[in-house]
């Protein structure tokens, strides 16, 4: 006789993009037993977090947004950062996502046995469920320089990730800013425009692509509104520039890896007028080898009389300011700190135990790795989303999270079926994928000479160095040979 399908319980850990994207897919596969825990009081993860002025998006709006929930009504070509957060508390109340999220409930202990996950939270409550998602993102947990004398400062002092929105910003303040990454390049033109005196202490010069932002007029919102086909041109042609330009120029694509070449250096020298500031911004390494910025704003601003750019190295931070490496004091009230993310904590630091007591630390004592980024051996009914080796060049992680989320249905399917009572990558999986992804690499912009956060330990980007279609593609169907299953049969397993 055939066995009923299964209705897995699920517990999804974040209720960012990816953890309501999770809710929405499983529902409409006939999952419905889902409990989302997240940490803070509201959806958005990155949106919500991210509050410096001058936040956006550096991929298109039209293909920054779910495919299956378009929006006509970007006001512009780069969605800013609130206008981002609305979408995302929109499309929460338009799935009704939220019934299922328990707020402000991290997760701090997940532990496997025998085809359950008990999960454990801040509020002390336990979840048992069938399989976890662990959709926590890539890049949350605030980077913090160790530089002498950081504690002393008595000015204003935060990190971008956690603007403090009750410190006032004038023209008679004095702002300083450690760091020039993606992150700085859009916060401080919206500084130096306050009037206030902004120093920026850049440790290394970054690339800059300018590439038009403008609004999309009332009459265009309107027309995509009517005609949906208008939106999805939008999209097709935003995803189409990712795709066959930006992610092949730095995964070594000659045509396309000299063109942005090309555009970044034409950038710098015609955006910056002084010469001694050229050199200044002008960086010694590969374009792209760092994640390339794209920016209308920094080169301006930089060059206005209330800004400074200041190359010396920083050598301590006193309580009323930073000297430099020339002696020089620079006097501050504000200090920013634009330092980035530790990018390899993925779901930590919380406590994952898989089988045999396998603590997460453990498993990735010598390197974080992940069979194609989702799944880990000594980890059943597991799935990482966006982890090592995703994010693809400056490509939409949207886009990546709703691949990953089909894959992942495909492998909770055959569950259901009874196919098997759990699953795990093989260890040689994940090994071969790892050495796929090594070989891979040294033809990219990302080893070309720079530090980033895309490098781990061994310096080797976390990355996807093939195109997106071949990730596409090898996304479509779980290739089981390389998937250890198990059945329980009257209490045994059976291999
Ligand atoms: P980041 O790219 O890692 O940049 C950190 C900056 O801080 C770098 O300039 C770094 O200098 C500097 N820094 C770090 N520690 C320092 C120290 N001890 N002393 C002096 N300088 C120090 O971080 P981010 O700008 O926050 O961007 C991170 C990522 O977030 C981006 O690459 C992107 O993926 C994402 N992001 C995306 C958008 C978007 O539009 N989609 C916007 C913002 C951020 P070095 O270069 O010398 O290390």
């Amino acid at each position: 006789m055939p066995q009923v399908k299964r209705n897995p319980s699920v517990v999804i850990i974040g209720a960012g993009m990816t953890g309501m994207l999770m809710v929405i897919k499983l529902r409409k596969a006939g999952i419905t037993d889902i409990v989302v825990l997240e940490k803070k009081d509201s959806v958005g993860g990155t949106w919500r977090e991210n509050t410096y002025p001058g936040a956006a998006c550096d991929v298109p709006a039209h293909m920054y947004t779910y495919s299956f929930e378009p929006n006509p009504n970007w006001s512009r070509f780069f969605a800013r950062g609130p206008e981002i957060r609305d979408y995302f508390e929109n499309v929460a109340d338009k799935y009704d996502v939220k019934r299922d999220i328990r707020f402000n409930e991290e997760v701090t202990d997940a532990q496997y046995d025998r085809g359950k996950w008990t999960v454990k939270t801040s509020k002390e409550q336990t979840y048992v469920a069938d399989f976890i998602v662990c959709a926590t993102g890539i890049l949350h947990h605030p980077k913090f320089p160790d530089i002498p004398g950081i504690d002393d400062f008595k000015g204003a002092k935060f990190h971008t990730a956690q603007w403090d929105h009750d410190v006032k910003i004038s023209d008679s303040t004095r702002v300083g800013v450690i760091g020039t990454g993606s992150t700085a390049a859009q916060t401080i033109p919206e500084l130096i425009n306050t009037g206030a005196k902004v120093s920026v202490f850049q440790r290394t010069p970054q690339w800059l692509m300018h590439l038009p932002d403008f609004k999309f007029s009332k009459t265009m919102r309107k027309l995509m509104t009517r005609f949906p086909l208008l939106t999805k041109m939008h999209r097709n042609l935003g995803k189409a520039f990712l795709e066959h330009f930006f992610t092949k120029a730095v995964t070594g694509h000659f045509i396309q890896k000299h063109v942005l070449n090309f555009l970044c250096k034409a950038n710098l020298r015609f955006s910056i007028k002084d010469k001694r500031l050229r050199e200044k911004l002008q960086p010694n390494y590969q374009v792209g080898c760092k994640r390339v910025i794209i920016n209308t704003t920094f080169y301006k601003a930089i060059q206005k009389p209330n800004a400074e750019l200041i190359t010396d190295t920083i050598e301590r931070v006193t309580e009323t300011g930073i000297i430099t490496k020339d002696g020089k004091h620079h006097e501050l009230d504000v200090l920013v700190l634009s330092t980035g993310f530790n990018a390899f904590n993925f779901m930590r630091p919380m406590n994952l135990i898989g089988r045999n007591n396998l603590h997460i630390d453990k498993a990735w004592e010598h390197k974080i790795k992940a069979y194609r980024s989702m799944m880990l051996s000594g980890y059943p009914n597991f799935f990482l989303m966006l982890g090592p080796n995703t994010p693809i060049g400056n490509f939409s992680v949207i886009a990546m999270s709703e691949v990953q989320a089909d894959y992942l249905i495909k492998m909770i399917d055959k569950w259901r079926h009874h196919e098997f009572d759990e699953f795990e990558a093989k260890q040689e999986a994940i090994d071969e994928f790892t050495a796929y992804i090594k070989k891979g690499l040294k033809g990219t912009s990302w080893v070309g000479g720079c530090q980033s956060w895309y490098l781990d330990a061994d310096g080797d980007p976390i990355l996807w160095p093939y195109t997106w279609r071949r990730w596409i593609d090898e996304m479509k169907e779980p290739q089981m040979e390389h998937i250890e299953t198990r059945s329980f049969r009257q209490g045994h397993f059976d291999s």
